[in-house]
């Protein structure tokens, strides 16, 4: 009967690979949301990871916090943060298409994806966040483009923790360069001013920002400092996907913002 079924609506609603496209069959969709190929080389972050932005720790950093974390913590209004995956492979495909071609479904695959890790899971109920924030897109974007991913993502966590959504706390008041054509000094430039508190005297101790990709943190710092500005006392992030910038290297496993 199952089977049936899973037929039936594989031909009514052909579901695609987010990543590749490829028509997959209603109940892979359902279970693990990309294509055979593509959902085995997707990286779920595990393992020993930064006590600050969730990212996964390399061989050579002994300590809990990454390279990038022990040069810009003290520079940093976010407390903590965790992402689902690493952004390499089919995500980044994924991502781009959620972002550029109104792949949305993805949302859906970001809060069973969710559901699924039970440290993050915990890490989520057992902070009591009093709002989810989206990180916000500048208003043209968002007009041209008909939604902000951001937006989406919050939409599930509130929904499926029940926690208020609050969007309307900062604002993006510059439309930014995508940052992968940018080296790491314009970036910083890139993001000064793009964010703005849109009010003050907000009474939210503890809150969760949302954005799909974390790289350089740019944009999440940016962000946060805006709240912080705002009132909020304590911002924490989630991501979907997370991406490491090497300084030596440059780029480690890709870089996009946007
Ligand atoms: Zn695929
Ligand atoms: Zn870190």
């Amino acid at each position: 009967m199952y089977k049936v079924l899973d037929a039936i609506l594989t031909v009514i609603f052909p579901p695609r690979c987010p990543s590749c496209e490829d028509i997959i069959s209603y109940r892979q969709f359902q279970t693990r949301g990309f294509c055979e190929e593509c959902a085995t080389k997707i990286t779920p972050v595990r393992g020993r990871i930064c006590d600050i932005c969730g990212a996964p720790l390399r061989g050579n950093e002994d300590g809990v916090l990454c390279g990038n974390c022990v040069r810009r913590r003290n520079n940093i209004h976010y407390l903590q943060g965790r992402a689902l995956f690493e952004y390499s492979g089919p995500m980044k495909q994924a991502m781009y298409r959620f972002k550029a071609s109104h792949r949305t479904g993805l949302r859906k695959f970001f809060i069973k994806s969710v559901r699924k890790n039970r440290n993050l899971y915990r890490w989520i109920s057992r902070h009591n966040f009093d709002a989810v924030v989206p990180v916000p897109m500048f208003h043209d974007k968002v007009r041209r483009r008909g939604y902000n991913q951001a937006l989406l993502l919050a939409r599930e966590i509130s929904r499926e923790f029940d926690i208020p959504l609050r969007d309307d706390l900062v604002e993006r008041i510059e439309d930014t360069k995508p940052m992968k054509e940018l080296t790491e000094a314009e970036r910083k430039n890139n993001l000064k001013n793009a964010f703005k508190n849109r009010t003050i005297g907000v009474k939210l101790n503890r809150i969760l920002l949302i954005d799909d990709i974390f790289t350089t943190g740019g944009t999440i710092e940016e962000v946060s400092h805006a709240l912080v500005d705002a009132g909020v006392k304590q911002v924490y992030f989630l991501v979907m996907c997370i991406g490491r910038t090497d300084k030596k290297r440059g780029t480690s496993y890709g870089c996009t913002d946007m």
